[in-house]
């Protein structure tokens, strides 16, 4: 059960990074292809969320 703690936003579709809610880095979907599951490339934390430029703004400052 990888997709335990992916945290989709329905109403971002168009969103193609990501963050891990761990190490705080964000990537996108293209680097989580050459993973085994969808988690985080720099930590393997499954926990990450979608984001968009928006909400990055909010995150930056962690
Ligand atoms: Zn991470």
């Amino acid at each position: 059960m990888s997709y335990v703690g992916f945290m989709v936003n329905e109403l971002g579709l168009e969103v193609k990074h990501y963050i891990c809610m761990r190490c705080k880095r964000r990537f996108s979907w293209n680097e989580m292809l050459y993973l085994p599951g969808i988690r985080c490339p720099y930590c393997g934390q499954r926990i990450i969320a979608k984001t968009r430029p928006l909400v990055a703004k909010r995150v930056k400052a962690i």
